[in-house]
This record gives C-alpha cells, sequence and structure tokens, in this order.
C-alpha cells in the first residue's frame, strides 16, 4: 500500500477573500443545525433523554448551540456493557483495517474543514484561525496515529529483539480494553479526536465523556466515524456530569483505562479515584492526565524584543488565553523591562474583542464559572501588581474579558504561581538571565515554555535547564504541531505522556512477548 509519510495539514490563509467567504458560508450552514436535540449513542441505539445540557455560545448567551441528551449512571452502565461485548470483536480486527478508518474520517475532515471550525466558532469562541487550526490538528491526530499502528504492528520494527537460536521471538501490541476518555473544552475537536482515536486504533473500545461545555463539536466527529462506517459500539458516545457519570466510570471495574485532559484539581480527582481497586476488578487501571500549565517566556537583553514582544503576547492571548500551553507569565531581564513591557502594552491595546463568527483577534471565555474565576484573578493580580491595560468586563452578549497585562509582580505572587486559564499577563522583572530562568523554573507545572535571546552560549543552557515538557527557542510556547513538537509537560502538568509524538499508542496497549522452540 502506498501510505504517504506523515505531513501536517496546512492552516488555511483567511487573508484570501474566497477563503473567509468559505468560512462564512460554512457559518451559514452551521447555523441551520443549531438547537438541535442530540442522543447519546450506545452501540446502535440513538438515545434521547429529557435530562439535557443546553450548549451555548459563549459569545452570544442567547444562542443554543444544541440540546445534548444526558447519560445517567443506568445509561454509562450500558455503555459499559457494549463497549465491554464490542471490545471482543474489536481487539480482533486487524490493525491496518483499523488504521484504515482513520485515514477516511481524516479524508471526510478534510473536506469539511470550515464546517467543523464553524461549530466550533460558534460552540467554543474561537476565531477562524484558532478554529481552523484546531481542525487542522484533528485531522493530523488521525494521520498520524494511524501510521502510529502500522508501525507499531509491524513485527521486531519497534523493539527488535535478540536472536536467540532454535528460538522464535516476537513482540506484538495488544490492546488494554474499555478506555473513558475525557476531553477538554479548550481544543473540543483536536484533543477529543486525537486521544479517542488513539484508543480505538489501538484496539480499544471507548466510551467518550465530551466537556459539557463543547458537546455538539463532539457529537459531529461521532457522527463522522458512524459515516466512515466505524463499528456501532467501538466509540459511544456518553455526555454527561462529571460528579454523576464521570466518578461511577473512573470507579468502574471493568474500566481499563482513562485518558484525561483538563484541569490539575479534575486530574488528581481521577488519579486518586481510578488508584483506587474496585470489587471484581483484576487490573491497575492505567491514567494519561493532561493538566495544567503557568507557562511562560524569557527574555534577556540580547533578545529581538520586538518579536518578544509578539510571541508574549500571541501566547497570553490566543483563545484569550484558554491554553494549557498559553504563555501567561513573561520574565524579562531588567535593562530590557520597559522597553519589553511597553511594546507588550501597545500590541494588546490593539486587539480587538468581539463575537467569533465575526472573526475578532479576541472573543469570548467559555462559561460564567470561568469569568467569574478570571475576574477574581485580574482583582488578586492588581493588589500584586501594577494594571497596565485591560482588567474588565468588555462589552458584548457573552463572557467577554479584555486582555489584561499586570507588570511588576513578584515571582511568588498568586498570578505567577496559579493557572488562571484566562486572558491575564503577568511581568516580571529579573535581574539577568539566569534569574530569569530560576523564576521561570520555580512553578508546580512544567508544560511550555520559551527562551529569547540571540546569545548562543545562554540558548545551549537554557535548552538544558529550563523545565517544561515542550520548551521552544525565539518564538510563541503555544502552537504544537502533531508528529514535529510531541506535546506534554513535567511534574503537576500531568502523567508525562507525548500526545502526537511516537511514543503515545503505547499508553493504549501493552507489549506481549511470545518465544516458540523451533
Ligand atoms: N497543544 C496546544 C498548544 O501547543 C495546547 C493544548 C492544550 O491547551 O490543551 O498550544
Amino acid at each position: 500500500t502506498d501510505i504517504k509519510p506523515f505531513a501536517n495539514e496546512p492552516f488555511t490563509d483567511f487573508s484570501q477573500p474566497a477563503h473567509r467567504d468559505a468560512m462564512k458560508a460554512s457559518l451559514e450552514r452551521i447555523k441551520q443545525q443549531l438547537g438541535r436535540k442530540i442522543p447519546l449513542h450506545i452501540g446502535s441505539d440513538t438515545i434521547f433523554t429529557d435530562d439535557v445540557i443546553t450548549s451555548i455560545n459563549p459569545g452570544q448567551t442567547d444562542q443554543t448551540i444544541g440540546l445534548v441528551s444526558k447519560a445517567n449512571q443506568q445509561l454509562a452502565e450500558q455503555a459499559m456493557q457494549t463497549a465491554l461485548e464490542t471490545f471482543e470483536q474489536w481487539k480482533k480486527v486487524p490493525a491496518s483495517e483499523r488504521a484504515d478508518y482513520l485515514f477516511k474520517a481524516a479524508a471526510l475532515m478534510r473536506q469539511r474543514k470550515h464546517d467543523f471550525s464553524a461549530m466550533m466558532i460558534m460552540e467554543s469562541g474561537k476565531n477562524y484561525a484558532e478554529a481552523d487550526a484546531d481542525t487542522a490538528e484533528a485531522i493530523d491526530f488521525m494521520e498520524f496515529y494511524a501510521r502510529e499502528m502500522l508501525r507499531l504492528d509491524s513485527i521486531n520494527e519497534t523493539q527488535p529483539l535478540t536472536p536467540v537460536a532454535g528460538e522464535q521471538n516476537r513482540l506484538t501490541y495488544i490492546p488494554l480494553g474499555v478506555g473513558i476518555v475525557i476531553p477538554p473544552w479548550n481544543f473540543p475537536l483536536a484533543i477529543c479526536v486525537g486521544m479517542t482515536t488513539a484508543a480505538i486504533v489501538s484496539g480499544n473500545t471507548v466510551l467518550l465523556k465530551p466537556a459539557s461545555t463543547t458537546p455538539v463539536i463532539a457529537h459531529m466527529f461521532v457522527e463522522l466515524m458512524e459515516e466512515i462506517g466505524l463499528p456501532p459500539g467501538v466509540i459511544n458516545y456518553v455526555p454527561g456530569s462529571g460528579a454523576e457519570v464521570g466518578d461511577y466510570l473512573t470507579t468502574h471495574p471493568k474500566t481499563r483505562f482513562v485518558s484525561f485532559t483538563g484541569s490539575k484539581e479534575v486530574g488528581l480527582r481521577i488519579s486518586k479515584l481510578s488508584a483506587d481497586t474496585a470489587d471484581g476488578q483484576i487490573w491497575i487501571k492505567r491514567l494519561v492526565a493532561e493538566m495544567g500549565g503557568k507557562d511562560g517566556i524569557v527574555v534577556d537583553e540580547t533578545a529581538d524584543l520586538d518579536a518578544a514582544a509578539q510571541a508574549i503576547v500571541a501566547s497570553a492571548f490566543g483563545f484569550q488565553g484558554q491554553k494549557c500551553s498559553a504563555g501567561s507569565r513573561a520574565v524579562i531581564v531588567q535593562s530590557v523591562y520597559d522597553e519589553v513591557v511597553r511594546k507588550v502594552t501597545e500590541l494588546t491595546g490593539k486587539l480587538s474583542i468581539g463575537l467569533p463568527e465575526d472573526n475578532y483577534p479576541v472573543g469570548p471565555v467559555i462559561d460564567q464559572a470561568s469569568c467569574d474565576k478570571i475576574m477574581s484573578y485580574i482583582e488578586i493580580g492588581k493588589s500584586e501588581g501594577r494594571l497596565l491595560t485591560g482588567g474588565q468586563r468588555a462589552e458584548g452578549n457573552g463572557y467577554y474579558i479584555q486582555p489584561t497585562v499586570i507588570a511588576d509582580v513578584k515571582r511568588d505572587a498568586r498570578i505567577m504561581q496559579e493557572e488562571i486559564f484566562g486572558p491575564v499577563l503577568a511581568l516580571c522583572p529579573a535581574a539577568d538571565y539566569r534569574e530569569a530562568i530560576d523564576i521561570y523554573n520555580d512553578t508546580e507545572f512544567g508544560l511550555t515554555g520559551s527562551f529569547f535571546s540571540k546569545d548562543e552560549a545562554r540558548i545551549a543552557e537554557a535548552l538544558d535547564v529550563m523545565h517544561c515538557g515542550n520548551l521552544y527557542i525565539n518564538r510563541k510556547c503555544t502552537g504544537a504541531l502533531v508528529g514535529a513538537h510531541p506535546f506534554g509537560g513535567f511534574n503537576m502538568s500531568g502523567t508525562d505522556s507525548k500526545a502526537g509524538g511516537h511514543d503515545y499508542l503505547l499508553l493504549f496497549t501493552q507489549a506481549k512477548l511470545t518465544s516458540r522452540k523451533l
């Protein structure tokens, strides 16, 4: 078979009118579908419930995106039984066939790219470029993990065994069982698709519990998988509350693994719950958890200060700072501090705020709870430093907050230590680049970071000592690409998994060694 080497899906250039028009057409098409009732998918059954999650547009809160049926414990149990039964068949499907489903789904998603992006614009508050990158990454994950499964399946290619005379030895990667997939709302397509398809292409079946603020885009993916002919029961779609459905499934004796992306608090709770052994459970559950970040950019006095300021602003305010990779801190060497602060403030002031479908650079944050939390951090920040710009809610019928920059913040300030997950940037001066790196490293997280400098020796030192999973030099700290920048961090940022890297599928498989005497 002729499978081309993996290459990243290109981003769309929306400065071209034709591409903008195509997105507008998709937005119109998606608007026709809003407000529908959406069922659970358990095996080949679609189940509507009276109790629903109302998904709304965070940029225009009176607009309903969908009324999403909600699982309770009984439906969750039904889904578990279906996934268990399906696993017995699915695990026997050859790896190359499983990979083919992903190739087909990637091709179809590519055809309807802007429809998927348009749905995210409406449901999650992304602008065109952020939504387009999210869809591109979803396509990348499927293309990448399909190839990864083929690689793992080619015997002895991944782990050559030492030859022994008179023996035939083989190592194969077999699936684990039923997994619970709990993706976040901030990459409501890419991360949902990546987590789900990595698990299924490895031969597992899953219960997908989408984020409660973005269940409709997740459902669009589930429908796509049905359309390309994925057997029923491989992906079961079970929206529901974390407390009722999430906890029930996490503690279920038949759950073999949990794959989670979200906050540190929820990740630690799942870690604790899934560590317990339920009656009748015959394994230790595997947990893959990708949690938060308090990422930052370090700037020394030799750096290109314009490039640094642009990267700081892009990393802090892209998708309103709602990325675990967001650069919510910048540590700047004293001799260039004032200049960088001035440039950052100027660039931030130019960011206009408004409705995502009108493609403003800055849109709303995800929901009321998030908005309240961010506003309370802004209050804390005002007492910990000097407010330079922003600091208030912005106009509009949604959860709009002004991009906010707070300067002269001390290293141990709460806004330097705690993940805010919103458009709030803390700036901190340092005596020299070594102190700046030391301040950068002073965190319980360790996800992304950047170092801006022109000095080769310092760059070498930074590469060595800045402690994070994704370390960038002279560029922004967001926007990891599948295959090129395997993504995942240290310490409280998670379980050291690397999405979009060659180690990732191993997390959803177990290796079986067979040795045959000849
Ligand atoms: N992979 C994304 C990036 O590099 C961040 C993912 C996340 O926020 O969960 O920006």
